[in-house]
């Protein structure tokens, strides 16, 4: 739906026929962390995310998952079969 508050005209999942249904009737400004990021909104003086109404709580525990300009940071590590290193660690290798 709409909004019809804070982010006026813009789609968002909050928004109802009673008005905003987010925590505090309004989404919370982008953060430091978020400039650069493709998914903020200029809405008048304030920039918002498009995509998650309190940008501080994504950031709380690492990186936003949303963000546009921040990449992976975290290493893969190879994936092993354990059954394949069951057999390597019985033959000794
Ligand atoms: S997606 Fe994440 S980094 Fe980008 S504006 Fe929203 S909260 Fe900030």
């Amino acid at each position: 739906m709409l909004c019809t508050t804070t982010r006026e005209g813009y789609d968002c999942n909050f928004m109802t026929p009673q008005g905003c249904s987010f925590n505090g009737g309004t989404c919370h400004p982008a953060v430091e962390a978020c400039q650069g990021c493709d998914r903020t909104i200029t809405v008048g003086e304030m920039v918002f995310c498009r995509s998650y109404p309190d940008p501080a709580a994504k950031w709380r525990y690492g990186n936003c998952n949303f963000a546009t300009h921040v990449k992976g940071e975290t290493q893969e590590k190879p994936k092993l079969n354990p059954l394949k290193a069951s057999k390597r660690a019985s033959r000794g290798q």
